[in-house]
């Protein structure tokens, strides 16, 4: 376990872009301070790339993809694996980074230390298995040849909730597949991912194959990237409305185009369920992350017969949880990320209390430095409240009840979200009937956490295109040729 101060660890952290191999301040000199969300306290700051900056960084992903797309795999699998025994044995350090500059409790930094490297294993596992296929044609007369390809430089662009995660699973298999790449993270943690690519280039990615553009105008430089013909794909990860509207920016150069987006997920509680793991799972999927979670469970929609009993153990157990930086020992519930984060969790709760909800615990904002939400509980939420309609983002678990199970079906259906559910119930058919019943992507059945880099992570509906991890991953970054060859015996 490494013991660095927190300022140390802040100094080490890059504070330039990195475009072609070389760090560099921004064009104009500009920057950008990063936030410590439990005390409102600068931690460091940046540079804050410009439209000329990210032109710049596109040029180096153009003009190195030729040579990194013919490195074989093998090499390139051997620096991703490199990459990943250094973040093993520096777990620490990025974990106590994250915690600073997201906030979330250093036991989960640590869990999202794991989970993030485990796609850096992974694809260094799968770059080396991009396989093709050859066969005679049907009609007998030639030969069919069909290969993967890398599909060329790549942008991609990450939201604030999982600093590190969701940099390497969008990294790790572009990479595998032979693309460079330009990355923007999130410009409330983007020191994360400047202290992973820096780890990257020590484990020997080429200069031009990563590049790092952190700003504060997102728009304009995303806009002189995405101008660039020579840009193939596009892989985007935050909200909604966002994704909507790079995809139609992306579409002027028709790229292929990858995202992740938000989330409301369902809860299903049947009367069947053992109710002592329904309350685990249901603390897991809601509070992890302080409820900032795409896959973050939205909706409880339990069974009228348990809902009472359902609502008083889970309430029992949100009274206990500790509230502080997540630095503190035994810290469950961080910060949000901001003020208007705790606007919304507040907004929400209250729509919910004026339209017949019963509040069980929370519900209020934490007044002094931090932007802090009490872990709140509303039961019996009617319909027509925007708390069962809006991604919450927040510690707030909202209970709504239902008789019978095509009634939770509807419930759970009734968004236009599709990215996780969670079922809780023994019976084996009806759990069954819910994988084929729920409109989601994925599924947690009896579980709480189902996140895992060797699984294909995407959503159905608004919730997104395209899949992150499993064997899914490495194709979203590899294109295909169909080549016809005559028969060699003819
Ligand atoms: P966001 O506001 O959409 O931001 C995500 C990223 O997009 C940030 O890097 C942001 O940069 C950038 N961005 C914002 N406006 C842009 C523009 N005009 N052009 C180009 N880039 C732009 O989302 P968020 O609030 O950070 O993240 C929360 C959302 O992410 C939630 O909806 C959550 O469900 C979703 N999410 C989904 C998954 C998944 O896998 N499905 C995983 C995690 C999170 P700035 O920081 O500069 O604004």
């Amino acid at each position: 376990m490494s013991a660095i101060s927190e300022r140390d660890l802040l100094e080490s952290v890059p504070s330039t872009l990195f475009i072609g191999g070389e760090w560099r301040p921004a064009s104009d000199g500009g920057t950008l301070t990063v936030l410590d969300p439990a005390t409102g306290e600068p931690l460091k700051t940046i540079a804050s790339a410009t439209a000329e900056d990210a032109a710049a960084a596109m040029e180096a992903a153009a003009t190195s993809f030729e040579e990194w797309a013919a490195t074989p795999a093998r090499e390139r699998s051997d620096i991703l694996r490199r990459a990943f025994d250094a973040l093993e044995e520096r777990a620490e350090e990025f974990a106590l980074l994250m915690t600073l500059e997201m906030g979330k409790p250093l036991a989960e930094s640590r869990g999202e230390v794991a989970y993030g490297n485990a796609f850096v294993r992974w694809f260094s596992e799968e770059a080396v298995r991009i396989q093709g296929r050859y066969g005679p044609s049907p009609e007998g007369n030639g030969r069919m040849i069909v290969s993967q390809h890398p599909v060329g430089p790549a942008y991609l662009i990450t939201p604030w909730n999982f600093p590190l995660a969701m940099a390497t699973r969008k990294i790790a298999p572009a990479l595998a597949a032979g693309c460079t790449v330009i990355i923007k993270p999130a410009q409330q943690t983007p020191l994360t991912t400047l202290a992973w690519v820096r780890l990257l280039e020590e484990a020997g990615v080429p200069a031009g194959v990563v590049n790092v553009i952190t700003t504060e105008a997102s728009g304009e430089v995303s806009e002189a990237i995405m101008a660039d013909d020579r840009l193939r794909k596009l892989s985007f990860t935050g909200s909604t409305p966002v994704g909507q509207m790079l995809m139609s920016q992306a579409a002027k150069g028709v790229l292929r185009t990858s995202m992740e987006l938000g989330g409301n997920a369902p809860f299903v509680v049947f009367d069947d369920a053992d109710l002592d793991k329904a309350v685990e799972g249901a603390l897991a999927a809601k509070f992890r992350n302080i409820g900032q979670a795409c896959t973050a469970a939205n909706r409880f929609i339990v069974h009228s017969s348990i809902a009472d009993e359902f609502a008083a153990r889970v309430t029992e157990r949100v009274t206990g949880m500790k509230i502080g930086r997540g630095t503190e020992p035994e810290v469950t519930i961080g910060p949000l990320i901001d003020d208007r984060a705790v606007a919304k969790a507040s907004e929400l709760v209250q729509d919910a209390l004026g339209r017949g909800a019963e509040l069980r615990t929370g519900g209020e904002a934490i007044e002094g430095a931090g932007t802090f939400f009490q872990p709140t509980v509303v039961a019996n939420v009617q319909p027509g409240s925007e708390i069962l309609r809006e991604e919450i983002f927040g510690p707030v678990l909202a209970i709504t009840r239902f008789d019978d199970e095509d009634e939770a079906v509807r419930l759970a259906n009734d968004t236009e979200y599709g990215l996780v559910s969670y079922v809780y119930t023994e019976d084996l058919a009806r759990g069954q009937r819910m994988i084929e019943r729920l409109a989601t992507g994925m599924m947690g059945l009896n579980m709480g956490v189902i996140s895992n880099a060797a699984a294909p992570f995407g959503g159905w509906k608004q919730s997104g295109i395209g899949r992150e991890g499993g064997a899914e991953g490495i194709h979203e970054y590899l294109q295909t040729k169909y080549t016809l060859t005559e028969n060699p015996f003819a």
